[in-house]
């Protein structure tokens, strides 16, 4: 569903700017240019994702705007030509998402990271604790106008309760004095599980004295506040911590996925087809391992080009989602894919590989204006107790059998032809 963010300016050039800025973000933009017609629009239709207001409108020269917007229940951005400390307090009086001074381009690019955040927020799940309900409540409010969303817990031992339900949890934020456990025991405790890669923790204290800020620090938290905090600090620091997880998430996503297919690259795989075939063989899960070509391949790019290629490679990586979503997928290189299943016993997972094959045999894969038909081979090897790379070599081996025997079949490992 389309967002609709409702601009509110009287300035045409800078109305332009935002209205890009937000389509740029897939927004759909109503413009007002004025608080009467602001009243108009919110008289007939309040759906708004948001607004950026103006605050000073021809009939509205002092913020009259902001008031009616949020009035509506609409999160609103406020833009202003006026930075005065007087001017500042009155709109931070009010509970806006952000206010924006338009004094030069960066303003501009300050609103489009806002409202991208604003719609990505919720995604970023952040747990407050403190034992204060009021300052409490005053960290999830201001939390709430940004789409966080917020788990909130009493003390220490709450909080890593919650935790633990909640592994969508990527921040922590945190007093210091509380009874149970306190800030700088809690920063601790989450160190021993979560590393700065997985969890932010932001301590707060009230307390003048910078000893508390370095306990903090030395503990393991990320980053520290003192009350009181102006919301824009506030913002700032939370901001900048959720961003700079976001990017590490981003950087670590890259490095272990396939850029075409989406599957994991050959390094994801081994690490982690490592850890599962360990863990299967402690709890004696029946598993394998399976490497999968696909058939003449070459002729495919040879006749329908690379792209086509390219097309082939990303639908039957869709295929293999489909059919072995619950195990570990991986485009090793090339055309040329594995698989790391578990089930009930050997002939399950052995139909399940065979299921597979039959369907991409019988499937149509687009190629431009036409449809093709391919064919893949597979070796795979059952429960192995040898290293990942002596089973990857099983695998290969039984492959290249598959291959010589014609291509289209599955070959088992140390086995005489399973077809
Ligand atoms: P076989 O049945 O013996 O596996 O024959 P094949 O043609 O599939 O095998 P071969 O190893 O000779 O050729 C593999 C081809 O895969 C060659 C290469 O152009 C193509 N290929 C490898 N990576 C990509 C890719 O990322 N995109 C596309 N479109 N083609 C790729
Ligand atoms: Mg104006
Ligand atoms: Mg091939
Ligand atoms: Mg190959």
């Amino acid at each position: 569903m389309t967002q609709r963010l409702l601009v509110v300016e009287d300035s045409k050039p800078i109305a332009t700017v935002i209205k890009q800025i937000a389509q740029s973000l897939n927004y759909e933009v109503v413009l007002a240019t004025t608080l009467a017609q602001v009243e108009e629009i919110l008289s007939g239709d309040t759906n708004f994702f948001a607004a950026t207001v103006d605050y000073a409108l021809p009939d509205a020269p002092d913020g009259e705007a902001i008031a009616c917007v949020l009035s509506h229940g609409i999160q609103s951005v406020v833009m202003t030509g006026k930075m005065d400390d007087e001017t500042r307090q009155k709109i931070l009086a009010q509970p806006v998402i952000d206010y924006i001074p338009k004094e030069n381009s960066q303003a501009f690019l300050y609103l489009k990271r806002v409202l991208h955040w604003q719609q990505t927020n919720s995604s970023n799940a952040i747990l407050v604790v403190d034992d204060s309900s009021s300052a409490r409540n005053h960290i999830v409010e201001l939390l709430k106008r940004r789409n966080f969303t917020v788990f909130t817990a009493n003390n220490g031992v709450q909080a890593l309760e919650k935790l633990q339900q909640h592994k969508t949890i990527k921040m922590v934020i945190t007093d210091l004095e509380m009874p149970e456990m306190d800030g700088i025991v809690l920063t601790n405790e989450i160190r021993k599980k979560y590393s700065r890669e997985q969890l932010a923790v932001v301590g707060i204290s009230g307390a003048s004295n910078g000893i508390h800020s370095a306990r903090f620090i030395k503990n393991g938290a990320d980053d520290f506040l003192r009350k009181p905090f102006c919301p824009e600090e506030f913002y700032c620091r939370i901001t900048q911590n959720i961003e700079s997880l976001n990017n590490i998430a981003q950087i670590q996503h890259a490095a272990n996925t396939d850029y075409l297919t989406d599957l994991s690259n050959r390094r994801a795989f081994f690490r982690h087809a490592n850890q599962r075939i360990s863990e299967y063989g402690k709890r004696e899960i029946p598993h394998c391992l399976a490497v999968l070509d696909i058939d003449y391949f070459k002729k495919v790019n040879d006749v329908y080009g690379h792209d086509v290629g390219d097309q082939v490679l990303k639908v039957l990586a869709l295929y293999m989602r489909k059919h072995f979503g619950a195990g570990l997928n991986a485009r090793l290189g090339g055309e040329e894919f594995a698989m790391l299943l578990h089930g009930v016993d050997n002939d399950q997972l052995y139909n399940k590989l065979d299921d597979f094959r039959r369907e991409i045999a019988v499937s149509a894969f687009p190629a431009g204006e036409t449809q093709i038909s391919i064919t893949v081979s597979i070796g795979v090897v059952f429960d192995s107790k040898e290293e990942l790379s002596k089973q990857m070599n099983e695998a290969d081996n039984a492959l290249f059998l598959a291959k010589e025997h014609g291509r289209n079949q599955i070959v088992i490992a140390g086995a005489d032809d399973h077809d």
